[in-house]
């Protein structure tokens, strides 16, 4: 019921709210479009196939499910995390100016990425309580002026019918992850969240939003904390993977 009636819906609305300028190259688009014809096509898709759980796409044939090496002996406690784009070129840059360029308008381009992850066999037609955005440490952001997460989830919080709620915080200042592998990454995370005071989740299936999937470890940090808590499943969304 979710992402069947949601990008629709969710371009109508925001056509009214943005411009009809491409985000990228300032050409005419049409009602509800962020992107031109030729920004759109350079934008990666991820492609079939791709790893069951953390949706890293892998080059060549395979037609039965698999899990990837990223998945491999490792436990990640989301059901699964879902993106319909590569944090890649085009869709990196767009992320990138949104995220450390404080360009908040982008988050209309990067929510209709999100959407079209949502469209996913793997979280289509299924029924979710609450959608939680991945929080910052609150350092972090007053000193980016807002959580990107935070505003994607609000975007697709009112067309979807499911309330966002910033149930968890972040309440370690953990040191940027990209210098770390997967191992150390977990190990870095471990502890980093917890959930808010007087804040219940039990028996809630949540989806998780953030931006980007880099290795999984926040999603799974945050879900392992929700699971914990009492949610009963923890699906992933964001909208794009590294
Ligand atoms: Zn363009
Ligand atoms: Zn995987």
């Amino acid at each position: 019921m979710l992402a069947r009636a949601l990008p629709e819906i969710f371009s109508a609305a925001a056509s009214l709210l943005y411009p009809a300028t491409c985000v990228v190259c300032s050409a005419n688009v049409g009602n509800g479009e962020y992107l031109c014809a030729d920004c759109g096509r350079r934008a990666p898709r991820i492609v079939p196939p791709f790893c069951a759980k953390c949706s890293e796409p892998f080059p060549g044939a395979i037609t039965q499910t698999f899990r990837c090496a990223n998945c491999e002996n490792r436990t990640l406690h989301f059901d699964c995390a879902v993106a319909a784009y590569r944090s890649r070129g085009l869709v990196r840059k767009v992320l990138h100016q949104f995220k450390y360029g404080k360009q908040r308008h982008l988050r209309y381009p990067i929510a209709s990425w999100l959407v079209e992850s949502l469209g996913d066999p793997r979280i289509r037609g299924r029924h979710f309580d609450l959608i939680v955005p991945v929080p910052l440490h609150p350092a972090r952001e007053r000193e980016r002026g807002f959580n990107q997460a935070a505003l994607l989830a609000e975007l697709i919080a009112g067309p979807a019918a499911v309330p966002s709620r910033p149930v968890l915080e972040r309440i370690r200042y953990t040191t940027t992850q990209t210098a770390y592998d997967r191992a150390e990454r977990m190990e870095n995370l471990h502890g980093a969240f917890r959930l808010r005071k007087n804040r219940d989740v039990r028996g809630l299936r949540v989806l998780l939003i953030d931006d980007v999937l880099t290795t999984g470890s926040t999603l799974s940090e945050c879900a392992r904390v929700l699971r914990r808590a009492g949610a009963v499943s923890v699906h992933g969304a964001t909208a794009a993977r590294a």
